[in-house]
């Protein structure tokens, strides 16, 4: 195995510590729902020097995915355990990317298929992490209160159907810009396709972050999350949508946040500048990058 391989650990009830397979040789059968419907759930997380970060906040969100779709999945101890063997089949990184896969299992079989897999980061995350990025805002195709409307739609839930996404960041890509915030068909901003939207204000001292509201049907990020019990312990007030546009256009910084690519600072929406003052701007960045590396890696 090369460094660069990806390590895959099978969860598997013959092997309390999971099974490892090699990455580089067939391990799923072609008849497998995952593969035939993308009809699964994942999770992605960071694991830095080795400690998978706001592991029980991915294994929770996993479990409520998971019971969104009616599949039922081995429990979070055996994903620890097939967490840590991935990472200690994986030669030792700063940074490395962990994946938990669920897919309904090979058709006919009534049994997911679970597996975790631990590999290097792509370069692109550290380079928009240290220079920001440019955003489009882009028409997802449904309004704000479809969740409560449509359960069938899964929304909320972090399903392996990401096709729509990915083809939202290519669009992007064709377009000159790096990274997509979507907006609701009633013009509400919901997410990034891999991250969630926060933004600041400042006013007469006081600092407010605010990210949109989960009624919208966005998924509930874990980095979000951790971000902000940390800025509420650092004195900051906290805010929930909706938002609009106008909104990121007069906020005093925008960023998108995720796990693995972390604080994303949002240079321009659709060419136009975010934030009056870009050191001011520049100076949230960094505070708020500071508590997300003091965050606890269990
Ligand atoms: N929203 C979507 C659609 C995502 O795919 C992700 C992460 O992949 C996020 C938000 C951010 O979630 P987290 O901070 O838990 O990584």
């Amino acid at each position: 195995m090369t460094a660069a391989s990806p390590v895959l650990v099978f969860l598997d009830p013959a092997h309390p510590e999971g099974r490892i397979a090699d990455a580089g040789q067939p391990q799923l059968m072609a008849t497998d729902l995952g593969a035939t419907r993308g009809d699964g759930v994942f999770e992605s997380l960071l694991a830095v020097d080795g400690r998978p970060r706001k592991l029980q906040a991915h294994l929770d969100r996993l479990a409520r995915s998971a019971a969104t779709m009616e599949l039922d999945i081995p429990p979070a101890a055996d994903w620890r355990a097939a967490i840590a063997t991935a990472v200690a089949a994986h030669p030792a990184a700063e940074e490395l990317v962990i994946k938990l896969l669920v897919t309904r299992g090979v058709e006919g079989a009534g049994r997911p298929t679970c597996w975790v897999s631990a590999a290097l980061p792509g370069p692109a995350g550290r380079v928009q992490r240290e220079n920001g990025i440019d955003v489009l805002l882009l028409d997802r195709g449904y309004d704000s209160t479809i969740a409560e409307r449509a359960p069938w739609l899964l929304m909320g839930a972090k399903t392996l159907s990401y096709a729509v996404n990915m083809a939202a960041l290519r669009y992007a890509h064709e377009h000159g810009a790096d990274d997509v915030i979507f907006l609701s068909s009633d013009g509400k901003v919901l997410e990034g396709p891999t991250s969630t939207v926060l933004l600041a204000h400042i006013e007469d001292g006081v600092k407010r972050l605010i990210t949109p509201q989960l009624d919208t049907g966005i998924l509930p990020g874990t980095t979000q999350g951790a971000l902000f019990a940390a800025a509420r312990n650092a004195g900051w007030e906290l805010g929930y949508g909706p938002l609009e546009p106008e909104d990121l256009l007069d906020a005093d910084a925008v960023w998108l946040v995720s796990s693995i690519r972390l604080l994303a600072r949002v240079n321009h929406i659709d060419g136009k500048p975010i934030g009056k003052d870009p050191a001011l701007a520049q100076e949230l960045t960094r505070e708020l990058a500071a508590m997300l590396a003091e965050e606890d890696g269990i």
